[in-house]
């Protein structure tokens, strides 16, 4: 087994945050209410099933087969209460409401089987798509079935990934121990089938890399497997570093790996394309780390999609009034903030759970302050390893660059953001900082988090970029023909 070197430009090493989540699992307790997304309103594709129905866990609720999207399957046995408009990141969707029974039945994938090496491509295709798992991973799982913005015969690379590079990382052991190996180098064997063109590769971290060995005496001789070792350093996990580090390929900023060819995956998405193609378990569970120093015990849950943060944080919070509390999915500078209502997601692998901390220098966008943590030597806990604490308080306001060049010492596309940031700031802006490299910034926030000055200077850039496209400085097919990029114009958008 050869291990290659990934090198990553930039970046940054999260150590020592209170609040990371232990490798003990445990099963929630059905809830009586679970609270399902489905599609957007705009579509005009409506839920299958209406307010009174009775539904089956594993029933498929929402499908849309004229554009790119994966069915939604109702993640308990129960009755359909309500269906409601919600906003969300992507425009206004519906959610349907469906009161549970305790029952765990549920209605299997038609056409899954231990034998799937003796399906056809189309077959295998097929059960990725009716079980869900294709709208998994950062572009979806590229299917004859609208999964993805690209075909299976267009993808050239899967990689899948843990490389820890965030605040708070779920723990792969959880997937891989005992059994989980065998599952999850299966799971890859579908995968190659069905992209049979592509390489498989595995990126992970400093941290996690002894993994490799468990998965290369578990996988299959018909299967070549190129491995990774990554630094844990933040932004190692967005698609345009990964693909940098694993490839030696570039995408712009804005376009996932899916528009180069590159299916990318977590460790948990391979084990549920298993569990729905061997085991015919439909995308209706996920294991999440629970995460951040506002929860009193911080390990991982195995819940149904659908489950409502109130529901998920009951008698697990240190603080009382959720007015007090910020939940973040995945990850702390770029991930979403979720409300007390809001639900858990097929894509939510982490939740986080942060002190609401008010006062005058309270954030004004939506990334969180650390308490401690510094990029320079200024913090005791640089040197000592006490535990960092870390709430939404940027303790401190914006003021002046003090050019001490730390963004620059961070940014991962290896431009100058102290010097691009006041060409938006004063409103300048002009093809000078196309020129200086704007359009490379992945929008990872890193330059905002170590800014001595609290400047957001990734704020300001990401408005920059806006404003550059829309005064048609920059073209977005110039994009595409220079980087040659793949699945534009499809309907839909990206799974
Ligand atoms: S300039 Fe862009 S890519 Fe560089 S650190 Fe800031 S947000 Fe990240
Ligand atoms: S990190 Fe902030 S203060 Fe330091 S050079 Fe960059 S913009 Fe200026």
């Amino acid at each position: 087994m050869k291990v290659l070197n990934g090198k990553i430009s930039g970046g940054y090493k999260f150590k020592q945050f209170k609040g990371q989540p232990s490798p003990k699992l445990s099963v929630m307790e059905l809830p009586k209410n679970l609270f399902v997304p489905t599609g957007k309103i705009d579509s005009g594709i409506k839920p299958l099933v209406r307010s009174g129905d009775t539904v089956t866990m594993g029933q498929i609720i929402w499908k849309d087969d004229s554009s790119i999207s994966s069915p939604v399957h109702s993640p308990v046995n129960g009755t359909v209460e309500s269906i409601k408009k919600q906003d969300s990141p992507n425009g206004q969707i519906s959610v349907v409401k469906i009161s549970s029974t305790n029952s765990d039945k549920f209605e299997k994938v038609p056409g899954f089987t231990t034998e799937w090496k003796k399906l056809s491509n189309k077959e295998l295709e097929q059960l990725v798509y009716l079980s869900g798992t294709g709208s998994l991973g950062s572009g979806g799982i590229p299917t004859e079935f609208k999964t993805s913005v690209i075909n299976p015969l267009e993808v050239e690379h899967i990689i899948v990934h843990a490389t820890d590079a965030e605040v708070y990382n779920p723990d792969i052991s959880l997937f891989l121990k005992d059994e989980g190996a065998a599952k999850f180098t299966e799971g890859l064997s579908i995968l190659s089938k069905i992209m049979d063109k592509a390489s498989v590769h595995i990126a992970m971290s400093e941290n996690t890399n002894t993994w490799f060995q468990v998965i290369d005496n578990t996988v299959s001789d018909n299967l070549a497997i190129s491995y990774h070792k990554t630094k844990s350093k933040y932004p190692q996990n967005h698609d345009s570093v990964l693909v940098k580090t694993v490839l030696n390929l570039d995408i712009p900023a804005g376009y996932k790996g899916i528009n180069k060819g590159v299916v990318i995956l977590g460790i948990q998405d391979v084990c549920q394309v298993y569990e729905a193609v061997v085991e015919g378990k439909p995308l209706i569970e996920r294991i999440v780390a629970l995460a951040g120093p506002v929860f009193n015990d911080n390990f991982h849950i195995k819940l149904k999609i659908g489950t409502s943060v109130s529901d998920l944080s009951a008698g697990k919070l240190v603080l009382e009034d959720k007015e007090d509390i910020r939940f973040i999915t995945n990850s702390i500078l770029t991930g979403e903030t979720i409300n007390y209502d809001s639900c858990i997601e097929k894509n939510c692998e982490v939740l986080i759970a942060l002190e609401e901390k008010r006062g005058q220098d309270l954030l004004f966008f939506a990334k969180p302050g650390f308490k401690k943590d510094s990029y320079s030597n200024t913090f005791l806990a640089k040197i000592i390893p006490f535990k960092k604490d870390i709430n939404t308080n940027l303790n401190g306001e914006h003021r002046a660059c003090l050019s001490c060049g730390f963004c620059q010492n961070v940014c991962p596309a290896g431009i100058l953001p102290n010097v691009l940031f006041p060409y938006v700031e004063r409103d300048r802006l002009d093809e000078t900082a196309v020129q200086y490299g704007i359009f490379k910034c992945i929008d990872c926030n890193l330059c905002t988090y170590v800014c001595t000055a609290k400047i957001p200077i990734a704020e300001y850039l990401k408005e920059g970029k806006k404003k550059l496209i829309k005064d048609t400085y920059v073209k977005e097919e110039d994009f595409i023909t220079s980087y040659k990029l793949i699945g534009m114009n499809v309907e839909g958008g990206t799974n």
